[in-house]
């Protein structure tokens, strides 16, 4: 079959390789569809820790083409969404329900072979069913959506909430419905690029802002500002040094800022303690996706969140390397990879 393998740091290529096979407790999965993630670009570059070669790919969904002898709940022709991040069950943060701080994460598509490929191997325990009637496509998100859902966890939003979301780009335009979906009243999401702004406002933004036209502080919390005083809760989805350093800024005394974004490892910015201390500021890191994957892909069988809108395109496996390779065009979301 063809897989797109990740050789070493800037090395990616299409190659033949052979089919894989279920184990006992595994599903063979035929892809439907699989997401172009700003990590798959990080571990292209070397700025995310990986074992290559390995074929990349962690967004994905498709239909059960096979099952192991000791697989059960599953049958051949189930459409099934992997989460990708699998963790040891036995390490202490396992034990303390932390998997995804696991000290033996394994995650499909980035240590063991991902989704850009025409099958993968998906053990039983990572795999979530979907509706035979959803969208092939769709089923593609719940890798994403499961990642803002745990940073929604975090936030604690209540109904009546401000929200600031920090970067326009897939997991940006998921956490803002999700916000709208738990009670934020004023959702307010800063990118530099028009059309991500306009979307966010067809998905659910209350106010969007342009960051390179405008002082953004002041343009948020300033005393003529969208949200004078601060936000309840600021969302970093961009990671980068920018937006993590406006996001603590952009926070109300006694706010939240939750961390979403995934910034290149040895990234620094800079805070002020004080700032932290004298306004009691809750920093969080959101990492990965614990036990969100079902109601991700709940979420998405159910229709709630608005998918076609951001899929900006789909490429062949053919196409994908060069993806991966090349930043992002400008305005674009989020990239398919359909194998068929
Ligand atoms: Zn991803
Ligand atoms: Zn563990």
């Amino acid at each position: 079959m063809k897989a797109v393998r990740l050789e070493g740091v800037g090395s990616i290529a299409l190659r033949e390789v052979g089919k894989p096979a279920a184990g006992p407790d595994d599903l063979l999965v035929r892809i439907e569809a699989c997401g172009v993630c700003g990590t798959d670009r990080h571990l292209f570059h070397g700025e995310f820790p990986c074992t290559p070669p390995v074929t990349l790919g962690h967004e994905f969904s498709g239909i059960v083409e096979a099952i192991g002898t000791g697989v059960s709940g599953f049958s051949v022709g189930d459409r099934v969404t992997g989460d990708p991040n699998i963790a040891c069950g036995s390490c202490p943060h396992c034990h303390a329900g932390r998997i995804n701080l696991c000290h033996n994460l394994i995650a499909i598509g980035i240590r063991r072979d991902g989704g850009f490929a025409e099958y993968v191997v998906l053990p039983q325990k990572q795999a979530f069913s979907l509706p035979k009637d959803l969208k092939p496509t769709h089923g593609a998100f719940c890798e994403p959506l499961g990642c803002c859902l745990h940073g929604l966890d975090l936030a604690q939003i209540r109904p009546g909430s401000s929200v600031a979301v920090l970067g326009g780009g897939v997991i940006g335009l998921l956490t803002v419905q999700l916000a709208r979906l738990a009670g934020a009243t004023t959702i307010i999401l800063s990118t530099r690029q028009a059309s991500r702004r306009a979307l966010a406002e067809e998905l659910g933004a209350t106010a969007t802002v342009d960051p390179s036209a405008c002082d953004i502080i002041d343009t948020v919390v300033g005393a003529s500002g969208l949200m004078p005083g601060g936000v309840n809760v600021v969302f970093e989805c961009a990671g980068v040094r920018e937006t993590v350093e406006q996001s603590m800024r952009l926070a109300k005394a006694g706010g939240t800022v939750v961390v979403v974004g995934v910034m290149p490892q040895g990234m620094k910015a800079e805070f002020e303690p004080f700032d932290l201390l004298f306004r009691e500021l809750r920093v969080l890191g959101s990492f990965l996706n614990p036990f969100t994957h079902r109601r991700a892909a709940d979420l998405i069988a159910s229709g709630a969140i608005e998918i076609d809108k951001l899929i900006s395109r789909h490429v062949t496996l053919e196409e994908a390397a060069a993806v991966i390779a090349n930043p992002p065009a400008p305005g674009e979301v989020k990239v398919l990879v359909v194998p068929r």
